[in-house]
């Protein structure tokens, strides 16, 4: 393929003039040169914009947005301010929800193994409801009831319905063999609301399940969806949840069904199943995806002659680890040219220490490519930033939110004062050997004889 990047993949308002390609009327050139790279960029107004097909297809209370795949102030505050509620799947998340100022009302609480600390500042705080998720889980809420007096918790309960889908087997999560949920098969989910329904400590309001992420087809959403409501239906559940999951097009000819399809697919598996109540949805990657892209600077360029050329730019697995992680596979472009053939194919490769640390496999690249150009990777806006890390000490990029001629940085750039803040300052560095032996430390329970470092004084 040596088309241009097909424009379903950009944000909703990107457009090409003479400053290259803009997104919210904010050039990527100019966001390059003010914040840096690698850069997160998002367009915020494609972000709303997703945000309001979701409520208008699922309405109000029928949209959690499932924070994992994106999450920040700025972004938890968007998602409220569109009507969302806000998933979290950890204490860490709830936190930055409520800082962002989220009422506890519109956050439910996820997660397979929460802590005591987690159940107890939600239940605190008087999150929405909790997606309890084990046996174990109720014992921690009875608990707190028992001994600190905490209110009853609203509760989901999460089901594993048998029925997986998705991308990946490790995105794969409604499966039999899963770690998340109660089955149904062996009787766990019954058992479930029953304990749920009798305890003190609990109220029981519904039943959730998420079977997988990154589908394209919506009758496999659908598939999961029905059997979980033929169990719902069954019990005292007010609302059904049946998780996220709505794929995205990361390559050119691919094509994402919107969220009327989805939730036309949903309504009629649910419908059919049996279920008449209310249902609630979370789309994280749907949401956030296509409205975010990464600027890389490309640093080296290296052809091996009847082998291939390798392009490495600034970043890497350490700021999208899913090719790695699921062999996910992305596009690129360059933004001063973004209508131009892309005929040289290369590996697009991150500066991390190892070989597996590849952007793209085989990327198509426009022919003049050239040291120093500035390289966009489009959808990456989902589960990128959210699953970033430090390795091999890379200060985590920058996020930037565009929006008619303005650019506002929502997340700063981490600098390398960032990276040294956690580490617990120890005596000051000497030779190592001599440390230990003027300490009078031993080294394997063996004395250490001091050792003479050439240039390092005496010990
Ligand atoms: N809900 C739950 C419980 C999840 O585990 C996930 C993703 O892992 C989501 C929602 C969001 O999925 P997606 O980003 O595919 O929409």
């Amino acid at each position: 393929m040596t088309s241009a990047i097909d424009p379903e993949l950009l944000p909703l308002t990107s457009a090409y003039g003479p400053r290259g390609l803009t997104v919210g009327d904010v050039a990527l050139t100019e966001l390059a040169a003010r914040f840096g790279t690698p850069l997160f960029v998002y367009d915020e107004e494609h972000l709303r914009r997703r945000c309001r097909e979701a409520v208008a297809a699922f309405g109000r209370d029928g949209v959690a947005y499932a924070s994992k795949a994106f999450l920040c102030t700025a972004m938890a505050r968007l998602a409220h301010e569109e009507g969302l509620l806000l998933d979290v799947a950890s204490g860490g998340e709830l936190r930055v929800a409520l800082r962002a100022g989220v009422p506890a009302d519109r956050i439910v609480l996820h997660g397979n193994n929460k802590d005591e600390a987690e159940l107890r500042t939600a239940l605190t705080a008087g999150v929405r409801h909790l997606v309890v998720d084990s046996f174990d889980e109720m014992d921690r809420i009875e608990r707190l009831h028992r001994a600190e007096g905490l209110p009853p918790a609203p509760v989901q309960l999460r089901v594993a319905p048998g029925v997986a889908a998705g991308a990946h087997e490790a995105i794969r999560t409604g499966g039999l063999d899963s770690k998340f949920g109660f089955g149904l098969a062996d009787g766990s989910a019954l058992a479930a609301v029953r304990r749920a329904s009798a305890s003190p400590a609990m109220r029981f309001e519904g039943i959730h399940a998420h079977v997988g992420s990154q589908v394209l087809d919506t009758t496999e959403l659908a598939a999961g969806a029905a059997a979980v409501a033929r169990f719902a239906a069954g019990t005292d559940a007010a609302r059904l949840t049946v998780g996220g999951g709505l794929g995205v097009a990361y390559e050119s000819g691919q094509r994402a069904p919107s969220f009327a399809r989805w939730a036309a697919a949903v309504r009629d598996a649910v419908r059919g199943a049996g279920w008449s109540g209310a249902v609630t949805v979370e789309p994280g990657r749907s949401v956030t995806a296509r409205a975010g892209m990464t600027l890389y600077r490309v640093g080296t360029i290296k052809h091996i002659a009847g082998v291939r050329t390798y392009v490495s730019v600034d970043g890497g697995m350490s700021d999208n680890p899913r090719p790695a992680l699921y062999a996910s596979r992305y596009e690129a472009f360059l933004p001063r040219c973004p209508g131009a053939p892309r005929p040289l194919r290369a590996r697009l490769v991150g500066k991390h220490c190892e070989s597996g640390d590849v952007v793209i496999d085989d990327a198509a690249l426009p022919a003049d490519l050239r040291v120093g150009d500035l390289l966009a990777t489009p959808v990456t806006g989902a589960y990128g930033y959210a699953m970033a890390s430090n390795y091999n000490k890379l200060p985590r990029p920058a996020v930037v939110f565009v929006r008619d001629g303005h650019a506002r940085l929502v997340v700063r750039r981490e600098t390398e004062e960032d990276l040294l803040r956690l580490d617990v300052p120890g005596p000051a560095a000497v030779p190592g050997a001599a440390y230990l032996a003027s300490a009078g430390a031993t080294a394997h329970g063996l004395p250490v004889e001091p050792v003479a470092m050439p240039g390092a004084g005496s010990a």
